[in-house]
């Protein structure tokens, strides 16, 4: 099995025992989400080329928010009509977000707040800590 397909299989595990069903649109979705770089749309995701089961945009729409709710996957941005979605990864990624058009780019620095967070852990006693960092702003394309 390659990388890729451990992975999934690992998500499909993490599914099942938080009460998802396996079935071939949950399976597609996660895949479409693990080959892709940027986070993603629910057009993408329904687009992309390994979501390889017809299934209407509502499905993967119910899939994608259980998905959120059991915390496999993050939802980025805050418009609705362009929430982007991607697989909750052990490292965190940082994003860049477009207030006007809700595109969302992937913040190419290190990671501004690592060290806050070993601070906070050192002084609160919580364990475990995590972040999410979103940037918002007019993207290049806006800005004319
Ligand atoms: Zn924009
Ligand atoms: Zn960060």
């Amino acid at each position: 099995m390659s990388g890729e397909n451990i992975r999934i299989e690992d998500l499909l595990k993490e599914c099942s025992s938080s009460g998802l069903r396996r079935t071939a649109a949950l399976e597609a979705c996660l895949r479409a989400l693990a080959s892709a770089e940027q986070p993603m749309t629910l057009q993408q995701i329904a687009a992309s080329s390994a979501f390889d089961v017809s299934c209407d945009p509502a499905t993967i729409y119910r899939l994608v928010s259980r998905l959120e709710e059991r915390r496999i996957v993050r939802r980025i941005g805050f418009h609705s009509r362009a929430a982007h979605y991607c697989l909750r990864e052990s490292h965190h990624q940082d994003y860049l977000i477009c207030r006007d058009c809700g595109s969302v780019e992937v913040l190419d620095i290190a990671c501004p707040v690592e060290h806050l967070e070993k601070k906070i852990a050192q002084e609160s006693g919580f364990s475990d800590l995590e972040h999410e960092l979103e940037f918002f702003g007019r993207c290049a394309n806006c800005q004319d």
